[in-house]
Formats: structure tokens, sequence, C-alpha cells
């Protein structure tokens, strides 16, 4: 197995290669290779069943000299701590390239949601707050939703937190539900965020959207939103794919009815029995597809340097954090593919995660169409950043991301006198 399939290996090999081309100060190097702080938790639960059964949990605070550490916590079977890791590393420039004030953190918990039940996702949701509640809050670290979590877990953590407080601190985490202070539109802000680097990116090489044909890997919360607002833009999503296989259609699917069947049945298994489509075989087929846009929605890791030679999109939008190793980078490069990197690409969701912290702070909500304007505004901004930055030193585009956001945490780290 290559090096960098360890993705916090990746993530180190990333800043690694930014810090030579931006030729960064090395004691800020050395500080940034490393999280600052991380905890390893023990969650035991009550099961169904009666037994008790005792989960594993991280959070990391990567980095906080920005402002307090920000980002999401997984429920996942296949979890480690260096998963974390690079996932908060990667936090830290997503906060940054958007330049939102917050720094970079990460939460995890192996475990199997799917095989859980209601009762027990609930107990684990609250146990694990109970374990790090002391080391989380509004001021410190705010968690957020991430695979496998969503706006219900948050609330039950939320809950948990204000037994903890002995008051409700609504700021202690973001993606709510609306009625306990979310905030509009936080629930498909990634995929939107998506979408308008994706519109960016396609001014940029001069791609029409109408008619482009896409294909989409995940189809949770970010893939499936980012299907739906492909579609609506125009473009032909020709292939999806989840946990329960990978199918195309050459006509395009209708994703609201792909929406509802995995509402209704838990994946996309036995789709291709509802409608007429191919299913591929393996499902990674989907990442080779003949295809104008790609979008890894979901995990790290997928595009390597095994099938990067493969890929035929023109764009590659990555929705999910860390889909494409160091090694496959180099490969796309060469072959002119262009990358609208991960923690720009999927920095819709934290931005609005900080949109609900505004607003929660103010306790004045916007309509949906504000945020969504503002989240716009932002994501704009960041993609030119990054592409102008990307030109002027003659690097790719992760590059151009890494470069912006690591002066900026750089910037901040001086300012603050840490070196
Ligand atoms: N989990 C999301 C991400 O990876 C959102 C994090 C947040 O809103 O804090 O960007």
């Amino acid at each position: 197995m290559s090096e960098t399939l360890n993705p916090f290996k990746m993530a180190q090999a990333q800043l690694d290669e930014a810090a030579r081309i931006m030729n960064l100060d090395e004691d800020i190097h050395a500080i940034l290779r490393e999280p600052r702080r991380e905890f390893h938790v023990s969650i035991p639960v009550r099961m169904d069943d009666g037994k008790l059964k005792v989960f594993k949990g991280f959070r990391v605070q990567y980095n906080d000299a920005r402002g307090p550490c920000k980002g999401g916590i997984r429920f996942h079977p296949g979890e480690t701590i260096d998963t974390v890791r690079a996932l908060a590393a990667w936090m830290t420039w997503k906060c940054a390239v958007v330049n939102i004030p917050l720094g970079g953190g990460k939460g995890g918990v192996i475990c199997d949601p799917k095989e859980m039940s209601m009762k027990e996702l609930e107990q684990l949701s609250r146990n694990y707050i109970q374990a790090i509640g002391r080391y989380i809050g509004p001021e410190i670290d705010v968690p957020a939703p991430d695979v496998y979590t969503n706006p219900q877990i948050m609330a039950w953590m939320a809950d948990e937190y204000a037994k903890i407080r002995g008051y409700y601190a609504p700021g202690v985490i973001t993606g709510k539900p609306v009625a306990i202070g979310g905030s509009l539109g936080r629930v498909d802000a990634t995929s939107r965020g998506v979408l308008y680097t994706i519109r960016e990116a396609a001014k940029k090489i001069g791609m029409e959207l109408k008619g482009a044909t896409v294909a989409i890997q995940g189809f949770g919360n970010v893939g499936s939103y980012a299907a739906k607002f492909l579609a609506e833009e125009g473009c032909k999503v020709v292939g999806i794919a989840d946990i329960g296989g990978a199918f195309y259609n050459p006509e395009g699917f209708d994703i609201p009815k792909a929406m509802d069947y995995v509402l209704e049945n838990g994946t996309l298994e036995g789709f291709n029995n509802v409608v007429n489509c191919e299913q591929l075989t393996p499902p990674e087929a989907i990442l080779e597809l003949d295809v104008d846009i790609l979008v890894p929605a979901a995990l790290e890791g997928q595009i390597t340097e095994k099938n990067a030679d493969k890929v035929k999109a023109k764009l590659l939008a990555e929705a999910a954090n860390g889909p494409t190793t160091p090694e496959a980078d180099k490969i796309l490069r060469d072959k002119g593919v262009f990358v609208i990197p991960d923690f720009l690409c999927n920095a819709g969701g934290v931005t609005v995660s900080y949109f609900e912290q505004v607003q929660g702070n103010m306790n004045f909500f916007w309509s949906e169409e504000e945020v969504r304007e503002r989240l716009e505004k932002i994501m704009k901004n960041a993609f030119w950043a990054v592409v102008e930055t990307a030109e002027k030193y003659n690097v790719d585009n992760r590059m151009g991301a890494y470069i912006v956001s690591i002066a900026r945490v750089a910037e901040a780290m001086k300012l603050r006198g840490w070196v």
C-alpha cells in the first residue's frame, strides 16, 4: 500500500509540498505538521439486546490560530485516528481558504450506524459528548455533522452538552435542526458550495454546463444534493453510486426519484430494478465513466495512482474530503484535468456553519435567500483566490489552495507570537 493511502500521511505530504513551494518558515511548518491536541475516548452504550458495548471515539483539535476549532463528527466503521487527524488538518485549511475566523478540528467514532437502532445511536451521541464535553464549547471547539451524522444527532449532542453546562448553549455545535437554533440552508450548503465552484470552474475552462455529463460517487447528504443541483443546472447526471452499488444511465437520472428511493430503502441497492439503468461492476467504475464532470462525494483515498489515469472527466470537483492521493494528483495534472480541490470545493458546509454561529450569537436569523447569497459570494471569492494563486506560482489548484490557506494561518500564528 502506498504511504499516502494513510490519510494523515497524505495530508502531511500535501503540506510539505506547499511549504516547499511557498518557502514556508520552518518553525511554522513544524507546528503545522502535527495536531495541537487530541482526545481518545471510550464510549459505553447499553445496546438493545441488553449487552454493554464500548465504542472508541476521537476528537482532534488541529489548530486554533485563527479562531476556535471547527469540524464535523463522523460515525464510521472504518474510522481511525489518522483519518480524523487528516480531516482536522483539512478543516484548518478549509476555514482559512474561505477566510472565516475558525480553526480546524474533527471527531470520529468507530461504529456502524447502519446496524444501530435510533435508541442506540442516541445513547452513542450523548455518551460521546459526555466523554469530550469539557473540552469543547462555543469558544473552544465546535462540532458539526459529517459522514453518517445528521441534524438529529446534533440535537442530541447539544442537549447532552446543555446537561453538562446546566443551560442550553446552542453555539457548541452547528448543523442543528432549524427549530433549535440551526440555520436555514445548512442541510444542502456543502452541495450548493460544490455547485458554485463548479460554475466558476466551468467559466474558467470554457465548459457549457447545460448538457454536460456528470458522475457522482456517494449519494449521502452531499452527493445527492449535488446531483440535484447539477441536474437543475441543466447537467445530465449519468452516473450515481453509493454503498448499495453504482449505476449508469446515458439519458441522465431523475435525481429526486433516486433521492426518494434512498429515503425509503437506505441505499441505492436495487435501484436498477425500478429504473432503466446499468449496474456498474466493480462500483469504482463510476470514477472512470466518460463524463465531463466527476464528483467524488464519498470517502477519502478513492482516486489513486491505480485509477487516476483512467479518469476521463475534464473537471474533477472534490465534494468529499481527501478523495485524491498525491500520486494521483500528479497523474491528473499531466492529463490536464481541472481539479477543484476538496477543502475549497466542499467548504460551503462549514461556511454556513459559521453563518449559524453568527446568527445564533445575534439571536437573529436570516432568510434562506440571504444565506445562499452570502455563501455564493464567499465561494466565488475563494475559488478565484485559489486559481489566481495557482497561476502565480505555476502550480495545480490544490497547491494554490494550500498556499492561500497556509499563508493565512501562518500570519495568525506569527501575530499571536507562536513562533
Ligand atoms: N463536516 C463538514 C466538513 O467536512 C462541515 C464541518 C462544519 O460545519 O463544521 O466540512
